[in-house]
C-alpha cells in the first residue's frame, strides 16, 4: 500500500456500501481530497456488506425510507449491478396480513407500483415449492431485485478515483480520533496519522466503537 496522506479534506471510515457511496457522491458534487480507510482487504472488506443477501424490498413504513430506496434502486440501475426479480413478502398470521394490506395502501400513495396483495394460492402459483398450508397471502412487489452489492462498491470508488478525488487505503485500522476545541482534527491509524477537516464515521456496526473514540 502506497503511504498515507499526512493530510484529507475529508476522511471517510469505511468501505461498506455506505462509505463507498458516500465518496462517490462527494466526489461527483465535486469534493477533492477525500481518503477512504479500511481495515478490512477489497473488494469484499468483511463488513455486512458482503454478508448481504442483497435483496431490495422497496416500500418500508416511513416515506423517507421508501424514497431513500427508492432512489437507491434508480441508483444501482444505473450502475449496471441491479437484477429485477419481482419479490413476496408472506403472511402467516392475521396480524401480519393486516401490516401487508397496511403497506399496500402506503406503496400507493408513495407511487411504488404496481403492488398487489395475493392470495396463498396465488402465491403457490408464482413460487411454487412453497408449502401453501403455512401461510394466509403475500404481497407482491414485481419491481424489487437483488443488487450485487460489492461490485456496486467497486464502481462507486472507481467513478471517485477517475475524477482524481480519491485516495484509497485498504488493510488499514483506525484506532483513534483526535477532537481539538471541540472539532475534529485528526484520524489515528496503525499506519499513520491523518490531519482531516471531516471526518465520517461509516463503520457500520463498528461505529458506536469509531464515535467513542471521538468522545461521542
Ligand atoms: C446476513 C445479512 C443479510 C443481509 N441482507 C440484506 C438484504 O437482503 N437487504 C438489505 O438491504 N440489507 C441486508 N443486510 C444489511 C446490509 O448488509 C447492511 O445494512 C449494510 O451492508 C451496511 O453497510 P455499511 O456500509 O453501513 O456497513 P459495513 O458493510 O459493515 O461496512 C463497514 C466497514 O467499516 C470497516 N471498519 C470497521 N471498523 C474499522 C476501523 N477501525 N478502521 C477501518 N475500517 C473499519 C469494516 O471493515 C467494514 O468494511 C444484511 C446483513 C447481513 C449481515
Amino acid at each position: 500500500m502506497a503511504a498515507l496522506p499526512n493530510h484529507a479534506r475529508v476522511v471517510v471510515i469505511g468501505a461498506g456500501i455506505v462509505g463507498n457511496s458516500l465518496v462517490h457522491h462527494l466526489a461527483r458534487l465535486g469534493w477533492r481530497d477525500i481518503v477512504l480507510l479500511e481495515k478490512g482487504t477489497l473488494p469484499s472488506p468483511g463488513g455486512s456488506t458482503g454478508h448481504a443477501s442483497n435483496f431490495i424490498y422497496i416500500t418500508d413504513h416511513s416515506k423517507e425510507m421508501t424514497a431513500l430506496t427508492f432512489d437507491s434502486v434508480r441508483q444501482y440501475q444505473e450502475l449496471g449491478v441491479f437484477t429485477q426479480t419481482g419479490g413476496i413478502e408472506v403472511a402467516r398470521t392475521e396480524a401480519r396480513m393486516q401490516e401487508l394490506t397496511r403497506r399496500i395502501t402506503s406503496s400507493k400513495a408513495w407511487g411504488v407500483e404496481p403492488v398487489e396483495l395475493i392470495s396463498r394460492e396465488r402465491v403457490k402459483e408464482l413460487v411454487p415449492f412453497i408449502n401453501e398450508q403455512i401461510i394466509l397471502g403475500g404481497f407482491h412487489t414485481p419491481g424489487v431485485g437483488v443488487v450485487d452489492s460489492l461490485q456496486a462498491g467497486t464502481l462507486m470508488r472507481q467513478a471517485a478515483q477517475q475524477l482524481g478525488a480519491l485516495t484509497i487505503a485498504a488493510g488499514v485500522e483506525v484506532t483513534g480520533i483526535d477532537v481539538e476545541r471541540g472539532r475534529v482534527s485528526r484520524v489515528r491509524t496503525d499506519h499513520g496519522d491523518i490531519e482531516a477537516e471531516v471526518v465520517v464515521i461509516a463503520a457500520g456496526i463498528w461505529s458506536p466503537r469509531m464515535a467513542k473514540m471521538a468522545g461521542t
